[in-house]
């Protein structure tokens, strides 16, 4: 219950058998800072900083940026703060931006793809996250990466703000991660290759699950079908994190499927390393991990990525937690 949960704001996250792992929370703004140190996350898996951009009427500047960043930065006093660089486009408009009315938005002009052409608006983000970086234990993170040409080029001109920052007298962390999400199936099938060159993947299933499936994530009438327990979910999952493994590098995940009861004992036995969810849900699940044990975690895998369908994995994962 609620009052023995409690207890465990200060607790590591941990299995019955001892094997740890680290619940981190999904923020918006600094103002979500409270609820996240309220419930003890052990990290920032992912601050989505669209809302920086949003409900204005032009585009934030680097000094504004820097300020949002650091705070978070130094509120998480050296726990690692994973910052998404704009993922506008979808959905999501910001009306001086001049964006093109498309047929398919969740499938054109958005995200990285946006980024890597307005590069001077991209520009300035990455110089605030890497000033940023000199405050404590920040990551970068890139969205809805497609391909590695998008990885590399938006790698580049980190690299590039880098030398400029160098040459302005600015510090940030030399070594500061950069990762991407995985969001779309063919980086997640794809994903030994990019484990070579990214320093971690943090797994976006809200909209890996959407493309996957082919089911708008939005869209009432296709619900039925939009399925994160879908044993081909699982398996792009299970591909993910073997492939970071197979590097060195970790492996997080921040979608919704992350803090869910169901979810836990399935990506516990594939080995995710980091579970981002939203700040309510981290204690819930820090008392569930004391209940796992990971060779049975292991087990229940094996035999949920041969299931035929959703419906079956869930009823095996049910009668399993029973
Ligand atoms: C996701 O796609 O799973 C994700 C975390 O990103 P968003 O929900 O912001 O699209
Ligand atoms: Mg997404």
């Amino acid at each position: 219950d609620k009052a023995e949960q409690k207890k465990l704001v200060g607790e590591p996250s941990v299995t019955a058998e001892g094997t740890c792992v680290e619940l981190a929370a999904n923020i918006g703004t600094p103002d979500d800072m409270k609820g996240v140190l309220e419930n003890g996350a052990e990290g920032i898996g992912l601050y989505r900083t669209e809302f920086l951009y949003m409900g204005r009427d032009r585009l934030p500047e680097e000094e504004e940026q820097f300020e949002a960043y650091r705070t978070v930065v130094d509120q998480m006093n050296g726990a690692p703060v994973v910052i998404r660089t704009l993922d506008i486009g979808g959905d999501k408009k910001l009306p001086y931006l001049d964006l093109p009315e498309e047929l398919n938005p969740f499938l054109g002009f958005r995200a990285i793809r946006l980024c890597l052409e307005k590069t001077e608006m991209f520009r300035t983000q990455l110089r605030a996250l890497l000033r940023a970086s000199h405050y404590g234990n920040l990551k970068i993170m890139f969205p809805m990466v497609a391909t590695l040409e998008e990885f590399r080029a938006a790698k580049a001109l980190v690299e590039e703000e880098k030398k400029r920052l160098n040459e302005a007298g600015y510090s940030f962390d030399e070594h500061v991660s950069v990762g991407i999400m995985v969001e779309i199936p063919s980086t997640a099938v794809a994903a030994a290759a990019f484990a070579k060159e990214v320093d971690f993947f943090s797994i976006g299933t809200n909209d890996l699950v959407q493309y996957t499936l082919a089911a708008d994530r939005m869209s009432e009438r296709v619900a039925h079908l939009y399925q994160p327990y879908h044993p081909a979910v699982l398996q792009l999952i299970k591909n993910v994190i073997d492939a970071s493994h197979a590097e060195g590098k970790w492996t997080g995940m921040c979608g919704e499927m992350a803090g869910e009861e169901t979810a836990l004992p399935l990506l516990l036995g594939m080995g995710l390393d980091e579970f981002s969810m939203s700040a309510a849900s981290i204690l819930p699940a820090r008392s569930l991990m004391r209940t796992l044990n990971v060779n049975d975690a292991q087990a229940l895998v094996e035999r949920a990525l041969v299931c035929g369908t959703a419906g079956e994995v869930k009823e095996m994962v049910h009668t399993h937690a029973k």
